[in-house]
């Protein structure tokens, strides 16, 4: 079966595959063919060049891309999709001047949504997950990673990590499972928080290990949450059963765990709100990938990630949606990526590369996804007629994507 886009206005985020990642200055350049074709052929892309070479068109079927543009999908490499019911509760709470502190303490927070997680079957689990999976994909996510966190039991949390492991059998969307028992610590661990940690370290993660249901390792990083000292023993434990780093950090204070997390070769460290100049060193020549998540500054009303600040440090950045029912209760990346460069100051380019092959490369998919490269899955954006791609994120809020492709299948 074979797939044929002609007359793109212009095909953009055309990389050799050598190239996993963008940094620094590089970051501002998004290389492009203007009037393009593309051929995909099974689920991958399998040629491209300008409408003057392209293939004859009676051989395949064909999509009109007249007006509009194609770049490779959204790679989101930071969720809490599957969680139980919503919080909209503590949304009007914050309105109403509540703190996260203030909101925690009243039994909402994390803690809430583990509460809602116990009571809700596995089945039920999935079916709001799934439905949340299918309007990301419409918006355009063609990879995405789905950590756990709100069991925070072993059965909670293999109950989450079950579901993520049915999305992925169910979609053909890219998906990488993380486990996050580290996300808080339950109510009943209190007073002895140490015996969570040794519970996750000795029954959670080798029952995970066992029914290999996770790709990565995170912890949230943060005051009154898991210590630099926590996260070590943690991330230590995950490299006992191969698990790689992806590390909440930095997000309200920054304490040293982002030269922590890179120290054991933490694939990304997120959120990073806050930033010191050390953090910066501790990232310059290493393989960590920073990840902002703009949805939840603006969500919260917290800082922004320094975006330039990284990019002046000649570091990569990635995107991501963070879409969680408290502090991110959307997952809709062109909007992440309008945030990134209204509040980030980032220019449109950058903000693709991020959204892009940096995301991808912050879930191990940059081999497979994240740019417009033969041989890589056919997983694409066709965007409305617009006169220029500046329109993804300048016309923030209007929906810019007219259709989707994954595994080379026209979803949407
Ligand atoms: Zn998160």
């Amino acid at each position: 079966m074979s797939l044929l886009l002609i007359n793109i206005k212009s095909l953009l985020q055309i990389r050799p595959a050598a190239v996993n990642r963008v940094a620094g200055k590089a970051m501002a350049e998004l290389p492009q063919l203007e009037h393009a074709y593309l051929l995909i052929k099974n689920d991958c892309i399998a040629d491209f060049g300008p409408m003057t070479n392209c293939p004859e068109v009676t051989q395949h079927e064909v999509i009109d891309a007249t007006d509009r543009f194609v770049l490779p999908s959204w790679c989101d490499s930071h969720s809490h999709l599957v969680y139980a019911g919503n919080r909209e509760q503590e949304f009007v709470d914050r309105i109403n001047g509540l703190s996260y502190e203030e909101i925690a303490n009243k039994g909402g927070g994390i803690l809430n949504s583990a509460d809602k997680l116990q009571k809700t079957s596995e089945d039920e689990l999935y079916t709001q997950a799934e439905a949340r999976l299918l309007e990301l994909i419409a918006m355009g996510t063609g990879a995405l990673e789905i950590k756990s966190g709100y069991g925070l039991t072993l059965e909670g949390e293999l109950k989450m990590l079950r579901v993520i492991q049915r999305l992925k059998a169910n979609h053909s969307i890219a998906i990488k499972a993380t486990f996050l028992g580290a996300h808080a610590f339950p109510r009943e661990f209190s007073a002895n928080p140490s015996s969570y940690i040794d519970l996750l370290i000795t029954e959670m993660l080798p029952a995970i290990a066992q029914e290999n249901l996770a790709d990565y390792i995170d912890v949230f990083c943060e005051k009154g949450y898991f210590s630099v000292a926590d996260t070590i023993k943690i991330m230590q434990a995950g490299a006992n059963y191969n698990l790689t780093p992806k590390i909440h950090v930095n997000q309200f204070n920054a304490l040293g765990g982002v030269a922590a997390a890179v120290a054991h070769q933490a694939l990304s460290v997120d959120h990073l709100e806050l930033l010191t100049p050390e953090d910066i060193q501790a990232l310059q020549n290493s393989d960590t990938m920073p990840v902002a998540l703009p949805g939840c500054s603006y969500f919260l009303g917290i800082p922004y990630t320094p975006a330039r600040e990284i990019l002046d440090a000649n570091l990569p950045l990635a995107l991501a949606s963070d879409y969680n029912p408290g502090s991110c209760p959307s997952g809709n990346m062109n909007f992440v990526v309008a945030t990134a460069c209204i509040k980030m100051k980032i220019t449109p380019e950058e903000a693709i590369n991020a959204a892009t092959l940096n995301g991808a490369y912050a879930m191990g998919l940059a081999q497979t996804h994240g740019s417009i490269t033969v041989g890589k899955k056919a997983n694409l954006i066709l965007t409305k007629k617009m006169p220029s791609y500046y329109q993804i994120p300048y016309a923030f809020g209007t929906n810019p994507i007219a259709q989707v492709i994954l595994n080379g299948k026209v979803i949407a």
